[in-house]
């Protein structure tokens, strides 16, 4: 080989590792770069990292810082809570809810005196059993194990009743026992000893308050049963004194005894009411009574009283208003007799009208019953209309006092009026009259008109003959109402006369009137001819039924006339027979000598039975007295009276038990015979109690003659001789 070769060769061979070093260089240039970019990036990279790493250490670094201050305050709070819950009186506990103990109060472990045993993670169960094993618990006459169960089963219910225990120191706590969210329960124990021994003192305290309250309501009753006992005396003896010849000097002695006597007895039955209305003591005692039937029982005590003084007392009382309602009857009938009593007392001339309405919402519902009270009287002054109701107030003051009274009537009836839901009122017009108004509200007992009680519908034209205007436009307007068309005139020669025209199908006559009365009336007519029912109507009906023209008449009626009274007898009219326009048919005789009526009297005073026997000297009765309530039994078995009158309070056997034995007889033998209770007793309730043993009625001491005259006319059985006539014969 060639040098030049060579020299070719080598420079190739230089120029090829030139090229080759070129290349490795931009190689390596490449690569060089691409570290330096890598290294970079990589670097960039750590410095990010890092600062997270920074960011996060500060977060971790500052929830640490916050989860320690949250830590330290619900330490602080806990702390604070249970400071509290241990400074608390009352013991706390809480158990979790397998009923294990989590805490407890010093108060709630107290109980347990130091037993070490009782701390959190004991059991309710085996706390149970340490108080039944150590007594701690008084747990009366269970055994231990029936104590626990009861104990466990309360614990266990989900919302256990609160429960009052006693400690083995007679100390009273009470358990609250609460569950909470996920079973928890939370224990409350408080002690109520304190609370039990003030609420004991308190029933104590009641209870000797109410003894005292007793024993003052028995004083009263035994004093107004005491002052009554000689009163009755008193007055029964005047009475009957004031009867015999007597100089005016000695009937003015006696006539003041008696109106003493009387003015001391009201005195001390409205002190006696006063003070049992105002001490909340007055209870009223509603039960079914008629109405109709109560005013026309105090109007026929009240109407000789106010005849004696030329007043009538009218009752209109609402055709269509039921007669029988729920209430206290004797409480309605005080209140109207002191409104009728006072219509009556300041009255010198004209008429007392009861009138009686009343609204019922429905069928069944309650009715709300309106009873005026009008009067014709002195009237009352219209700056004095809201005075006379206050306690011991009247219009005229003590200097010029006419009128006898203690002022406190109106005080009382209003109290009773409200008691019962009412309301009174009054209007006036001074020198013309007064009107005293009052609404009941009474729930009513039966339906309005009795079924059956409608007259015959041949009896459809009536004459109504009445002198008294008001008592004549009250009468047609009740037979009005039944239907019936009314004419009326006010005298019997009037009457003639319309009937001779117009002869109508019924007569209805007053008994006293002026040239001819009503039976010398129903006589003419009969002579004339005439044959239509005629009924008297008589203030006086017992005496009234004497007359000898009564057979002249179908029916003698008591004045003022309650509507029952009215339908019955309307109801019993039959039409004469289409003949009977003659002559009427001579009076059928009355039975041969029929007997006297029997009446039997219990009453262990003898000045009282002495009263009694006097009282009733007029009758033509038959007497007996009984000295006691066997005797009276005894005596009503053998004797058959048609009425007993009976003494309350009687030694061996009471009035009440006497009436109820004879009740039993009864209802063994059949029949009904009136019992009428004398007693002396004024307290409240006695009334109530009195007519729940079965008498019928009830008169207060001292008695009335015509209170019981007018009892044993009423309950004359028809076929007897009537009892007011020839003289009594006293028996036994
Ligand atoms: P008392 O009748 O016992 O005085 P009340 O309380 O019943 O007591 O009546 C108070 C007063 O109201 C009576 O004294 C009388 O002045 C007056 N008063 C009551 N009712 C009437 C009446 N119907 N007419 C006139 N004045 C009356």
């Amino acid at each position: 080989m060639t040098l030049a070769n060579k020299l070719a060769e080598e420079r190739r061979a230089r120029l090829a590792a030139e090229r080759l070093l070129e290349q490795k260089q931009a190689e390596l240039h490449a690569a060089n770069r691409k570290l330096g970019l890598h290294a970079r990036a990589l670097s960039t990279e750590i410095t990010e990292t890092r600062a997270e790493v920074q960011t996060v250490r500060d977060e971790n670094q500052r929830v640490k810082s916050d989860l320690g201050a949250a830590n330290q305050k619900i330490e602080i709070a806990e702390r604070r809570l249970w400071h509290s819950i241990q400074a608390i009186e009352d013991g706390f506990a809480f158990f979790d809810a397998d009923s294990r103990m989590i805490a407890a109060n010093k108060a709630w472990l107290a109980v347990f005196d130091g037993l070490e045993m009782v701390r959190p993670g004991i059991s309710y169960i085996e706390i149970l059993q340490l108080i039944t094993e150590e007594g701690i618990v008084n747990i009366g006459d269970m055994s231990r194990h029936e104590w626990r169960e009861q104990m466990l089963d309360r614990w266990q219910g989900p919302a256990p009743e609160p429960q009052v225990i006693r400690l083995w120191n007679g100390h009273y706590i009470r358990l609250t026992d609460r569950r909470g969210a996920g079973g928890d329960m939370v224990s409350l124990v408080q002690n109520i000893t304190a609370m039990i021994r003030y609420e004991k003192e308190l029933k104590d305290a009641r209870g000797r308050a109410e003894a005292a309250n007793r024993a003052k309501s028995a004083f009263l009753a035994n004093m107004s049963h005491e002052i009554r006992t000689p009163m009755n005396g008193v007055v029964g003896m005047a009475d009957l004194l004031a009867e015999g010849p007597l100089d005016d000097e000695q009937r003015l002695y006696v006539t003041t005894i008696k109106h003493s006597a009387e003015a001391l007895l009201v005195i001390i039955n409205d002190v006696l009411d006063y003070s049992k209305i105002e001490a909340d003591r007055l209870p009223l005692h509603p039960e079914p009574f008629d109405l109709e039937r109560c005013i026309h029982e105090l109007v026929t005590l009240m109407q000789a009283h106010a005849r004696d003084r030329g007043i009538d007392i009218l009752v209109d009382y609402d055709l269509f208003l039921p007669t029988r309602f729920v209430g206290d009857p004797g409480r309605v009938r005080q209140i109207l007799t002191n409104l009728v009593g006072n219509a009556v007392k300041f009255t010198e001339a004209g008429h007392v009208m009861i009138r009686v309405t009343g609204m019922q919402a429905g069928e069944g519902a309650e009715a709300d019953i309106r009873i005026s009270i009008e009067d014709t009287g002195i009237g009352i002054p219209r700056e004095k209309l809201d005075h006379i109701f206050g306690e011991f107030n009247q219009v005229d003051d003590a200097k010029s006092r006419k009128f006898e009274g203690t002022g406190l009537g109106l005080a009382i009836t209003q109290k009773l009026v409200r008691l019962m839901g009412g309301d009174l009122w009054v209007e006036s017009d001074e020198g013309r009259g007064s009107t005293f108004g009052v609404s009941l509200p009474l729930p009513v007992a039966e339906a309005a008109i009795p079924e059956g009680a409608r007259p015959d519908p041949r009896i459809a034209r009536a004459l109504v003959v009445e002198p008294h205007t008001t008592c004549r436009a009250l009468l047609e307007r009740q037979l009005a109402a039944l239907g019936m068309e009314v004419t009326a005139c006010a005298d019997a020669s009037a009457a003639r006369a319309q009937v001779a025209r117009d002869a109508p199908d019924l007569v209805i006559v007053d008994h006293h009137m002026e040239g001819m009365d009503g039976f010398e009336l129903a006589s003419a007519l009969r002579a004339a001819g005439h044959a239509m029912p005629v009924i008297v109507l008589s203030p006086n009906s017992g005496s009234a039924a004497q007359d000898p023209a009564r057979g002249a008449v179908q029916a003698v009626l008591q004045k003022p006339v309650a509507r029952r009274d009215l339908l019955t007898a309307l109801a019993g009219l039959t039409p004469p027979a289409p003949a009977g326009t003659g002559p009427a048919d001579p009076p059928a005789k009355a039975p041969p000598a029929p007997r006297a009526m029997r009446v039997l009297a219990a009453e262990d005073n003898k000045t009282n039975r002495l009263v009694f026997s006097k009282m009733v000297q007029a009758l033509d009765i038959e007497l007996t007295f009984a000295g006691n309530g066997r005797e009276a039994v005894a005596l009503f078995q053998s004797l058959a009276p048609d009425i007993v009158f009976m003494d309350i309070s009687m030694p061996e056997m009471d009035g009440k038990e006497a009436t109820r034995a004879i009740r039993e007889i009864e209802a063994r033998e059949g029949g009904h015979v009136p019992i009428v209770a004398m007693t002396a007793h004024a307290m409240n309730g006695d009334d109530t109690e009195i007519l729940a043993a079965g008498l019928d009625h009830y008169l207060t001491k001292p008695l009335k003659r015509a209170a019981i005259v007018a009892q044993i006319t009423t309950a004359t059985p028809p076929g007897l001789r009537p009892p007011e006539g020839a003289p009594t014969q006293a028996v036994g």
